[in-house]
């Protein structure tokens, strides 16, 4: 098999237009049995400039397009360390179809290590989706992943985990979206064969031409089968959460026939199909001895904001019986934040 390396600039006008061509000629041929590592150069009208490394990776004949986003926000590692690892070992010859890897989507974000937002820009990518061909360097990332990786894909997963101050339970998540019922049900299965013990389930209601702000509900808006891993927390390279999402990549390309049977023990399930969000009425200092994955009940002080001094200024009751999703794992928190997600089971 071939391994070829590429930089392309994805700027304006035909620089634009041969990226482009550059990824839907590789993805439409029949060059099978071979991996292709490319560079989308970006640049802004700002003069911000950036780069999106992707991988495709093609099997031995057509199949499905299976693409896998990571680095979203590049203070998330065990996702971006899963996705290089997944290029490294998925092989050409024992694949049926393409998988496609962007595994640090915001390189800006990931070398100045900075939690959430590109400092180029100061924007959020997994805000800002479809993005903006014309807009600054972060809005056209979201624009390069809606048009050229989305838009080419059956299966889009987007690849997060805690974020610097983000203490985290390990979950797969889709959107339940009656609309599609069809992908849906497709997200779901990819879910549940995952190797993941929570499997969390958000509403979707967003309308068509509603812009969908994240990179994998733009994917269900587009209606291709969406979903997200979130694992790892509080800004940590976990081994053990790498192996946990690459397992649970593998386990989904194996669901789809297009991988070898990957090796999985049984996995109880447990849905959490409704959240609950906790947002801080105040700036503070959040003191809680909770961490995610303990269980809340209705009505118990979960914590409290201090101020400065360390003087109680308000404690955070539960407003519902449920499982802390995430919640804020280190000291400062700022007006309006989500201090806690719970998730619950309703029927
Ligand atoms: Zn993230």
């Amino acid at each position: 098999m071939r391994i070829t390396i590429f930089t392309l600039c994805f700027m304006f006008g035909n620089l634009a237009l041969n990226a482009q061509v550059r990824l839907k000629s590789i993805l439409e041929s029949d060059d099978w049995l071979s991996t292709h590592k490319i560079q989308f150069d970006i640049r802004d009208n700002n003069g911000d400039t950036t780069s999106i490394p992707v991988a495709i990776i093609k099997g031995k004949k057509k199949g499905p397009v299976f693409s896998i986003l990571a680095g979203v926000h590049g203070f998330e590692y065990p996702p971006i360390i899963a996705a290089q690892e997944l290029i490294q070992e998925i092989s050409p010859d024992s694949l049926i179809g393409t998988v496609i890897i962007i595994p640090i989507a915001n390189l800006s974000s990931f070398y100045s290590r900075t939690p959430f937002l590109n400092p180029q820009d100061n924007l959020n990518l997994n805000r800002i989706f479809p993005g903006n061909i014309n807009g600054s360097v972060t809005e056209k990332i979201a624009h390069f992943i809606t048009t050229e990786i989305i838009a080419h894909s059956d299966v889009f997963v987007d690849m997060h985990g805690g974020d610097a101050n983000e203490d985290l339970l390990p979950f797969l998540c889709y959107y339940n979206n009656t609309t599609k019922a069809i992908q849906t049900s497709k997200a779901k299965a990819l879910s549940e064969t995952s190797g993941f013990e929570y499997i969390v389930s958000y509403p979707y209601t967003i309308k068509d031409d509603e812009p969908a702000k994240y990179a994998f509900k733009q994917a269900v808006q587009d209606g291709i089968v969406g979903l997200s891993i979130e694992c790892g927390k509080l800004g940590n390279l976990h081994q053990n959460a790498v192996v946990k999402i690459k397992s649970a990549v593998k386990n989904m390309l194996t669901l789809y026939e297009i991988y070898p049977q990957n090796h999985k023990s049984k996995t109880a399930v447990t849905y959490l199909n409704e959240q609950t969000y906790i947002k801080a009425e105040h700036q503070g200092i959040f003191v809680s001895d909770l961490v995610a994955g303990d269980r809340v009940v209705k009505g118990t002080i979960i914590g409290q904001i201090n101020n400065e001094f360390g003087d109680k200024i308000i404690e955070i009751m539960a407003p519902e019986t449920g499982i802390i999703l995430y919640k804020i794992g280190t000291p400062p928190v700022n007006l309006n934040e989500t201090l806690v997600c719970i998730g619950m089971v309703k029927n």
